[in-house]
């Protein structure tokens, strides 16, 4: 199964990604996990991606969409994957429908839209602790690790992510807003969107997103 999350920062996107990859046994392909570990190493894609991430910006098409034909071309994506953070504008998905074509995969199955209101974003990224090695995201009221600042999942310790401050977070809204919803309607009219309430506990949004998935094949 091909499939794309799409929803708001904070909206539960990477929370998801990891269970619902997990489930249907496929890569979990998370644009800003690798951006982020290509800024940590300090390569030269992350060097070109930094100031942006920072900023709240998009990083810019070109680079974005190499770096995904790149990942998708890897063998384990042949089986499926879920695309986690991309695309993130209209330009994204066209060219994610012809990366697909080159490489001779089907189009994407289903895009999952998470819908959380803006303070409920807030709330959830401004308590947001990411595990330095493995990437899980951890939440200081919502979901905290037994050990305050230490990933239950591998021991790895947490950190708050530059972006994670208020005023970056309501640019990523705008953002969101301005760039990022008009997939929604891009999407729907192919008949590929399911738009899913992600308030609540996060295992009553996995269990709702997985139903969602499952309803959708059959
Ligand atoms: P969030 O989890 O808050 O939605 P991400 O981890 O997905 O954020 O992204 C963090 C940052 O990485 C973004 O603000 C942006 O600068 C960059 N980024 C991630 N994915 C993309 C993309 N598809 N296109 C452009 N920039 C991206
Ligand atoms: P995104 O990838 O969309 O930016 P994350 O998955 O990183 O979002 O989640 C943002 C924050 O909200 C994290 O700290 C995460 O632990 C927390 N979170 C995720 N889902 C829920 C939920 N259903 N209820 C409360 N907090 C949540």
């Amino acid at each position: 199964m091909r499939l794309v999350l799409v929803g708001p920062p904070g909206a539960g996107k990477g929370t998801q990604a990891q269970f619902i990859a997990e489930q249907r046994a496929i890569p979990k392909i998370s644009t800003g996990d690798i951006f982020r570990a290509n800024v940590t190493q300090g390569t030269e894609l992350g060097l070109a991606a930094k100031a942006y991430m920072d900023a709240g910006d998009l990083v810019p098409d070109q680079v974005t969409v190499e770096m995904v034909r790149a990942r998708l071309a890897e063998p384990d994506a042949a089986k499926g994957f879920l695309l986690d953070g991309f695309p993130r504008n209209v330009p994204q998905a066209v060219m994610l429908d012809e990366i697909l074509r080159d490489i001779g995969s089907d189009p994407i199955d289903v895009v999952l839209e998470l819908v959380v209101d803006d303070d409920e974003v807030v709330l959830r990224l401004s308590g947001r602790r990411t595990c330095r090695t493995c990437n899980h995201v951890w939440h200081v009221d919502y979901d905290p690790p037994t050990i305050e600042d230490i990933c239950d999942r591998d021991g790895g310790a947490l950190y708050q992510r530059d972006d994670d401050r208020e005023a970056t977070i309501r640019h990523r809204l705008d953002v969101y807003a301005e760039q990022t919803a008009p997939l929604v309607g891009f999407y729907a009219r192919r008949g590929a969107l399911i738009g899913l309430d992600a308030t609540g506990p996060v295992d009553d949004v996995t269990e709702r997103a997985l139903e969602a998935l499952h309803r959708f094949r059959t």
